[in-house]
């Protein structure tokens, strides 16, 4: 079988704190024993439980990125029981471009698992996380947003797994972490398995992932929710001294779920999109999302979209101009 060709000076089972680099070689004109040199934090103290801490998946989705940068400054081998593995820029060209997809092969890492070691730059990077860094750990949070092209009701989310145990695990992160808002993606039998979720959950560790802001900018509430949740997960996992966690949000926390396709809004034709909701709106099914107009022929009657199910906007398209099939808007539903 093929392994990685990523190598590292990082010691995932030496005690104390190391900050370094995955280094994956790419050999190209201006470097060519060159490696593209992904960041990594390693804080271990003594035997317990591991907890994969991920950002920058989608380099476009900037809060987790921001919220793992302060906490490796901050994190001292000291405070933990076990082990916390840090990435805040897992796919750093893309994170480097600002930009969803990686420049390099194009590919989207969280569309990439398991990857693959002698695949293109991206499906490296996901066959390392899945083969070396997944199988270590009990508890994996990765960080997201909306990206340049959606906005959110920032939440925490759990992807349901289909094996209970699991599910239950994940359900209990979710809870500590406190998300005022905490999703569960329903797991439809069109589930995309090259998610970074299904990956990380047929390795057997329940996976978090998450939606703090969107629309390419940073939310401060975003990147403050993060610092405060993974602390309080940190905590429930027992890596963390609880003293050293964040209180419960004031909010109660509000379950909802994403039961399946039929709750997404699609683009039915090119044009400028004009939306009927603001996000946090109650909808029923019929319900209008929005107009598509036709500004080079304003002759042509704006073509309407629906919403199929009802649900409250949890989700919008942050850009105005779409093309056919862009996702314009999704719907949860309270559990
Ligand atoms: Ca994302």
């Amino acid at each position: 079988m093929a392994t990685t060709k990523i190598w590292t000076e990082i010691n995932y089972q030496r005690d104390g704190k190391q900050v370094g680099y995955l280094n994956l070689p790419h050999s190209v004109t201006r470097s060519a024993y060159g490696a593209i040199a992904i960041p990594v934090a390693v804080v271990k103290q003594g035997e317990g439980p591991t907890a994969l801490l991920m950002a920058g998946n989608h380099g476009d989705e900037y809060e987790g990125q921001i919220a793992l940068s302060k906490l490796i400054a901050v994190l001292e081998a000291t405070q933990v029981c076990g082990r916390v593995i840090i990435l805040p820029a897992t796919n750093l060209p893309a994170a480097m471009a600002g930009a969803r997809v990686s420049p390099i092969d194009e590919v989207n890492l969280n569309r990439a698992f398991p990857g693959d070691p002698a695949g293109t730059i991206t499906r490296q990077i996901a066959h390392y996380v899945d083969s070396v860094l997944f199988p270590m750990a009990d508890v994996v949070h990765d960080f997201h947003s909306g990206g340049s092209s959606l906005d959110y009701l920032a939440f925490a989310s759990v992807h349901e797994s289909g094996d209970p145990a699991i599910d239950a695990r994940g359900l209990a992160a979710l809870r500590a972490f406190g998300a005022p808002l905490s999703l569960q993606w329903k797991r439809g039998g069109d589930a995309d398995l090259s998610f970074a979720s299904y990956a990380c959950m047929r390795h057997g560790a329940p996976y978090l992932g998450g939606e703090f802001g969107g629309g390419g900018r940073v939310s401060r509430a975003g990147v403050g929710l993060v610092e405060r949740g993974l602390r309080r997960l940190l905590a429930q996992t027992g890596i963390l001294d609880p003293a050293l966690a964040p209180p419960s949000e004031p909010e109660p926390i509000r379950m909802v779920a994403v039961p399946g396709r039929d709750w997404f809004a699609y683009a039915p034709e090119p044009g400028l999109f004009e939306p009927a909701t603001e996000l946090g709106e109650a909808v029923r099914k019929g319900d209008l999302c929005g107009l598509v107009h036709f500004v080079d022929n304003p002759a042509r009657t704006p073509l309407p979209c629906h919403f199929k199910e009802d649900g409250f906007v949890v989700c919008k398209r942050h850009l105005g101009r779409v093309e056919r099939g862009d996702c314009v808007a999704h719907l949860a539903v309270d559990i």
